[in-house]
């Protein structure tokens, strides 16, 4: 039989994980440029090094912080399309997405 205390025993420890796990994400490592999915998207933390002749759809002012995947409102953001790392505000990769509204 399960009683209360044992219940709370066990969720608490749980909730702690999932705290870890969350401040984890919040500290994610920055992408470097030379990572193999940064590189495969042609990822720059300073858009306006994007090469244009070979991603002609970058349009200037298109940035990771108006991007649909960027997630946060700092300087680095956490991009799910590049393994959760964080990207740079003023960066840039051939995933963009312009954020609706
Ligand atoms: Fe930046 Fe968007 Fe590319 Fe992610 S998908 S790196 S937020 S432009």
């Amino acid at each position: 039989m399960t009683t209360r205390r044992q219940f709370i025993m066990t969720i608490v420890p749980a909730a702690a994980a999932f705290g870890a796990v969350t401040g984890v994400q919040a500290q994610a490592a920055k992408v470097d440029e030379k990572d193999p999915a940064a590189v495969g998207l042609g990822y720059k933390h300073d858009a306006t090094k994007v090469d244009a002749k070979k991603y002609p759809q970058y349009k200037a002012g298109n940035t990771c912080g108006n991007c649909q995947f960027y997630q946060g409102k700092d300087a680095w953001g956490v991009c799910p399309l590049l393994g959760g790392k964080q990207v740079a505000a003023k960066g840039w990769c051939s995933a963009y997405v312009k954020k609706a509204g």
